[in-house]
């Protein structure tokens, strides 16, 4: 009997030797899944007469979402039923048998008869739409054909992240929503909302009215670039200014609409607060908690103010308190960014009351005194039930005790915080950094604040820093792409920084390492880049001309 079985066995393998090996199809889909097949030539072909088989109702908004798209994009009403329909084809939304306890992953097969969109958790779910999606035709044309694929998939980290800064330049709520929609497209599930800085407030906090009607404006904007003399000293004499007002901000209305719109999607807004420095729009509208007293104006040019939060003052922490306390009643996420980057330390060093409490606190120097307030501000955070994440200068003098760390100045930061066993987002600013030139050519760019962060950079990036041990490696949440817009100033320049160096990212935090291949990538993103069209996306074309 054994001797039987092998033959068989042997049989079935030179049979599948003696098959020609048939090219796996490239199929449009970004972020690359992670386990994937595709047939050249089998294809779904959707019609009115589809059904859908929907047989659990914790689907029901990915239901909706579904029936949506179909309408708007082929006219299509199709019909939802309990059971397998006898004839015909269909698309079945289904659960695993059992548990998987991987709520974003999912399943999707499509063969001649059916498109199967499996998952544990509505994300997943949302995740196979998301997939789907990128291979539906684009056009209503008069056969609506799906190629056949089995796809199994699972994200490589937790933290999928993108930023948006919309202090230096304001985007209005709809363009936030733009905004979230792409970050949805390529399954991202994290959103750095940077609602706070030098050079505006925006957003409304009901105690502190000044924050929005004082903090939200400028009353004007450096053009170009600060002026420099021969020995790259300062020229603040020949900087341009514009001298126009400029400001806006976001009401709490608007605040949680954006945060359901992008629940909706399973993606968590972390907004930040920056302290103890970047807050000169803060001080311009309430002096008191500075250290000198003021008074101040909302900042007109980039870099960093002298001007920073008091910390030996205590009503600067009652105040930092209660905005936070707003902030988490909008914000339902686990983490809230409070800054913590690029704080001058003069002021504290001339201050008596920052001086007293150095003293008060046994500190041992003005970093400590930074620590202090991290740390000070961590606790309450803490106390109501969430956690903080701040830059990684909150290594410095002392990282607070449940701190988690976003690695910005290089990898460093990151990983002196693992080793640490605190959690870490890599966000180094090369390649991370989505401000930097896209090509070397700069005279054929928008201007930028610098740098050079071409896409085969972003996309060859591996958060997880090899230096770590296999126990350290697990405190690497994942990553995120920042987009800083000193020098972009509407959403149609967000579009052309953040795309399609976005889209890179999402298959480094998406894809495991072993299955990616630019080649392949820009392969996949050329096909992929109709979708943008579509959509009307302004996104950057360089990869067009890549082979
Ligand atoms: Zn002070």
């Amino acid at each position: 009997m054994k001797k039987y079985i092998l033959q068989v066995c042997l049989l079935f393998s030179a049979y599948a030797v003696a098959q020609p090996v048939m090219p796996m199809r490239t199929l449009p889909l970004v972020p690359l899944p992670n386990e994937y097949k595709a047939s050249y030539e089998d294809v779904f072909v959707l019609t009115n007469q589809t059904k859908i088989v929907m047989m659990s109702d914790l689907f029901r908004p990915e239901l909706e979402l579904l029936q949506s798209r179909l309408k708007t994009a082929y006219d299509l009403d199709l019909p939802v039923v309990k059971v397998l329909p006898s004839d015909g084809n269909y698309i079945i939304i289904t659960q695993p048998e059992s548990e998987t306890g991987k709520p974003e992953d999912y399943d999707l097969n499509v063969n001649q008869n059916q498109v199967l969109l499996n998952a544990e958790g509505n994300a997943g779910l949302f995740y196979a739409l998301q997939s789907l999606f990128q291979l539906l035709p684009l056009e209503k044309s008069a056969e609506l054909k799906i190629p056949c694929v089995t796809i199994h998939d699972s994200p490589r980290y937790q933290w999928r992240g993108m930023h948006l800064d919309c202090c230096r330049h304001f985007f209005t709520k709809d363009e936030v929503k733009k905004y979230v929609d792409y970050l949805a497209m390529y399954k991202f599930n994290t959103f750095h909302w940077h609602l706070t800085d030098d050079q505006g407030w925006r957003i409304e906090i009901k105690k502190y009215p000044l924050l929005t009607s004082v903090g939200s404006m400028r009353k004007e904007t450096l053009i170009g670039k600060l002026a420099y003399d021969k020995n790259g000293k300062p020229m603040p004499s020949a900087d341009k200014y514009d001298g126009t007002a400029y400001g806006g901000f976001y009401t709490q209305e608007d605040i949680r609409e954006v945060v359901a719109y992008a629940k909706s999607k399973y993606i968590t807004i972390v907004p930040e607060i920056e302290m103890p420095g970047h807050s000169l729009a803060a001080l311009a509208a309430y002096p008191q908690y500075s250290c000198t007293g003021g008074p101040f104006e909302t900042w007109t040019r980039w870099g960093q103010t002298d001007d920073v939060y008091c910390a030996g003052n205590d009503e600067t922490f009652t105040f930092i308190q209660d905005i936070l306390s707003e902030v988490m009643d909008l914000f339902p996420g686990k983490y809230i960014h409070i800054g913590g980057d690029e704080c001058p330390k003069d002021r504290w060093k001339a201050c008596p009351k920052c001086q007293k409490r150095i003293a008060d606190e046994h500190l041992k120097n003005e970093e400590e005194l930074q620590s202090y307030f991290i740390t000070r501000v961590e606790k309450f955070v803490n106390s109501k039930g969430r956690q903080v994440i701040g830059w990684d200068e909150i290594l410095e003098g002392g990282l607070a005790p449940n701190a988690a760390v976003m690695s910005w100045r290089g990898t460093a930061g990151g990983i002196a915080a693992a080793k640490q066993k605190h959690y870490v987002v890599m966000t180094p600013g090369k390649p991370c950094y989505f401000d930097h030139y896209q090509s070397k050519d700069k005279t054929k760019e928008p201007l930028a604040i610098g740098g050079y962060n071409p896409l085969d950079s972003v996309y060859a990036y591996d958060p997880t820093p090899r230096s770590l041990s296999a126990d350290e490696k697990k405190y690497i949440l994942g990553a995120q792409g920042n987009v800083w817009t000193e020098y972009i100033v509407n959403f149609a320049s967000v579009e052309y920084m953040a795309l399609p160096r976005m889209a890179a990212l999402s298959e480094v935090l998406w894809t495991q390492p072993e299955k990616k291949n630019y080649k392949d990538f820009v392969k996949r993103l050329k096909m992929h880049s109709a979708v943008l069209d579509k959509m009307n996306v302004n996104y950057a074309k360089h990869f067009v001309k890549e082979k």
